[in-house]
């Protein structure tokens, strides 16, 4: 009897991650291993031999935490882009690797659609707009004719690289959002009436698209004029999400759907979680966001979308299971109900 978990292995940048569903699509908690230069941001070949070293230590404790063995394996899925391509490699590598050991099905897919597919799952909802807001990627999705389209996106940097990019240069590690969003609320917090004269940022929207690197350079620039970090940080996730969330609205205007769903390691953030929301309301539409465990990149939007895919008829063959760095969210055809 074919096993009844499938495996899914992310390793599109900074992360590699393995997790599983069950039968029925339900995910356990991935184990994951995020690497984490002493300085500078993430070189892909480093990131990539990160992934090689964690591999089979965390596959193990994936194993060991849900008391199952490599036979209970059914499907090995796998990001199969966009992302680095060193990075992609190795993940491809273990899951062609895997799966032919374990004579399962492969799976190859596309790491934004599962962003997208997990937190559909999670939150419940049925044909959201997307917001999706990672490290490398700026989007705003929604499902129109057998595709996600993207309605809109960054035409430089993703907000995440935004952030850590700003957090680096005033010497915090990666990942610096998280960073950012704790020093912002902490002078939030000293500064109930803070108001955002003085500490003006470009507005980041291009039409229905974003553009962050001018913004980046801005705010470094009031630091250089002598404002407060805490300020900058505060003032800098006010424009930069103010111009996601604007996009965001303007799609649900133009599709007249009623959900916005957040995806991506950004979307861990409050302050975002609760622009969406007032935005929603003021729309009589509905915000959602996963639990942060799955709005980072993860294994366990690997094997969902895998077992989805799956479930629809599509395998990956050996010879067309070659990565690709600039895979399009819209290159994806959606087989399965939205
Ligand atoms: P991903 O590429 O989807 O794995 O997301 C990683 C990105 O999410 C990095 O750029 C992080 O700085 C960013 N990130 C994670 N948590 C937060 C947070 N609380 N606020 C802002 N950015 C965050
Ligand atoms: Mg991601």
């Amino acid at each position: 009897m074919p096993g009844l978990w499938t495996l899914g292995i992310e390793s599109t940048a900074h992360t590699l991650s393995f997790g599983l569903v069950d039968a029925d699509g339900n995910p356990a908690p991935s184990s994951s291993s995020t690497v984490r230069p002493d300085e500078g941001g993430i070189h892909p070949r480093e990131a990539a031999d990160h992934h090689k070293n964690a591999a089979s230590e965390l596959l193990q404790r994936l194993f060991e935490a849900n008391g199952i063995a490599a036979d209970d394996i059914g499907a090995v899925a796998y990001s199969q882009g966009p992302g680095l391509g060193p990075c992609l490699r190795v993940g491809a590598a273990i899951a062609r690797g895997l799966a032919s050991k374990l004579e399962t099905p492969l799976i190859g897919v596309n790491h934004c659609v599962a962003h997208i597919e997990i937190g559909r799952q999670q939150c419940g909802c049925s044909d959201p707009i997307l917001l999706y807001v990672s490290g490398g990627n700026t989007q705003v999705i929604a499902h129109l004719d057998g595709r996600y389209r993207v309605l809109g996106e960054t035409l430089d940097i993703g907000i995440g690289n935004m952030l850590d990019k700003f957090a680096r240069g005033q010497g915090i590690p990666f990942p610096g959002g998280p960073v950012i969003e704790k020093l912002a609320s902490e002078w939030l917090d000293k500064n109930p009436n803070a108001s955002l004269e003085g500490l003006e940022l470009p507005f980041a929207v291009r039409g229905m698209d974003l553009a962050f690197s001018g913004v980046m350079t801005a705010a470094q620039r009031l630091l250089d004029n002598g404002a407060e970090l805490g300020a900058v940080c505060w003032s800098l996730q006010e424009h930069s999400f103010a111009a996601c969330v604007e996009i965001a609205e303007r799609a649900l205007a133009h599709t007249g759907k009623s959900e916005v769903l957040l995806g991506g390691g950004v979307a861990c953030n409050n302050r975002l979680r609760e622009m969406c929301t007032l935005m929603a309301e003021e729309r009589d539409a509905t915000s959602h966001a996963p639990p942060r465990m799955f709005c980072i990149d993860n294994g366990s939007m690997i094997a969902l979308l895998g077992k989805i895919e799956l479930d629809h008829g599509r395998t990956t063959s050996y010879a067309q299971s070659a990565v690709d760095q600039y895979l399009r969210t819209d290159q994806t055809p959606v087989t399965w109900p939205v």
